[in-house]
C-alpha cells in the first residue's frame, strides 16, 4: 500500500518557482532518502507535505486522504510527524518531561510545563517507552539542553514517536551531531523504521548514512525530482553526477 503520494506538486513564492511537478510514491514501510544541493528544495518538499506550506498546484496524499488542505494540527491526526533541521527541544526540561509533552498532546491533555509528571499516568507510561526505543533511559531525568548533540536528536526522535505517526519526515537528522555520535544515532534510527510499518523520508546530506539506512533514494535538484530510485542506480545516473558537478552532496 501507498503511504504518501505526491501529485504534480509545484510551489511558487513571489514569481520564484521553488518546486516544480514533484511526483512521488512512498510505499507503507518504505524509508526514502531525499538527497539534494543546498537549495535544493529539500525542507520545502518536507514544508508542503507537512503542511507548512500549501502548494500552488498538485496534491499531498497520505494513506490515500487528499491533506492538501488540511490545516498542520489536522496533519498530525493523519499520521505525519517531522522533525526540524535545527533543534526544538526545551533545554532546561529533563528527557522525560520533553517527550512526557509530545505524549501529553498526543492524548489531547493540557500542556502545562509546571505539573511534575506523576509516576504511572499514562503520558509518563507512554514517554518511557519511547525514551527506550531511542536508547536514552539512563538519561532521562537529565536536563535535555545538557545532551550531546546526538542525544538531543534522540530525544526529538522520543517525541516524534510519543504522536505514533504512520509516516515520519526527518530533516537531517545528523545536522550539528559530532562524528563519534553519527553511528549510534543512525542505529536508532534503523531500529525506530525496522519492522514498525513506519514509513520514513529523510533530508541528509551524510551519504553514508543514507545509504546504510534508506530503501530508495529521490534526488533534489533546482525544485524537481531528478531520480527516484534504489542508492546503487542513483549513484550510477548520470543525471544525478552531473547535477551535483561541483556542488557539495
Ligand atoms: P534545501 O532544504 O534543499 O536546502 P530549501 O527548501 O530550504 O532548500 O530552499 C529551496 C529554495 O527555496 C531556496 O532557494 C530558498 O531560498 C527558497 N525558499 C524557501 N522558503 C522560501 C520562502 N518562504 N520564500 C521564498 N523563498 C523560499
Ligand atoms: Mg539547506
Ligand atoms: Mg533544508
Amino acid at each position: 500500500p501507498i503511504a504518501l503520494e505526491l501529485a504534480g506538486v509545484g510551489l511558487s513564492i513571489g514569481g520564484a518557482r521553488i518546486l516544480d511537478d514533484v511526483n512521488l510514491s512512498v510505499r507503507r514501510g518504505e524509508m526514502l532518502g531525499v538527497i539534494g544541493p543546498n537549495g535544493a528544495g529539500k525542507t520545502t518538499l518536507f514544508n508542503v507535505i507537512s503542511g507548512l506550506l500549501r502548494p500552488t498546484e498538485g496534491t499531498v496524499a497520505v494513506s490515500g486522504n487528499d491533506v492538501g488542505r488540511l490545516a498542520v494540527h489536522r496533519r498530525a491526526a493523519a499520521g505525519l510527524g517531522r522533525t526540524f533541521q535545527t533543534s526544538s527541544l526545551f533545554p532546561q526540561l529533563s528527557v522525560l518531561e520533553n517527550v512526557r509533552l509530545a505524549a501529553q498532546a498526543k492524548l489531547g491533555g493540557s500542556l502545562s510545563l509546571l505539573r511534575f509528571p506523576r509516576s504511572g499516568d499514562e503520558a509518563t507510561g507512554i514517554a518511557a517507552g519511547c525514551i527506550a526505543e531511542v536508547g536514552l533511559e539512563a538519561k532521562a531525568a537529565s536536563a535535555a539542553g545538557g545532551l550531546s548533540h546526538g542525544d538531543k536528536r534522540k530525544v526529538e526522535i522520543a517525541m516524534l514517536l510519543a504522536a505514533d505517526p504512520a509516516v515520519i519526515l526527518l530533516d537531517e537528522p545528523m545536522a550539528g551531531v559530532g562524528s563519534g555520535d553519527v553511528a549510534g544515532l543512525s542505529e536508532v534510527i534503523r531500529r525506530m523504521h525496522r519492522d514498525s510499518g513506519r514509513t520514513v523520508l529523510m533530508v541528509e546530506h551524510h551519504m553514508e548514512v543514507v545509504l546504510g539506512l534508506v530503501d530508495r533514494v529521490a534526488v533534489m535538484h533546482h525544485g524537481s525530482l531528478l531520480a527516484v530510485d534504489t542508492p546503487e542506480a542513483v549513484m550510477a545516473n548520470p543525471l544525478v553526477q552531473s547535477a551535483y558537478l561541483g556542488e557539495p552532496v
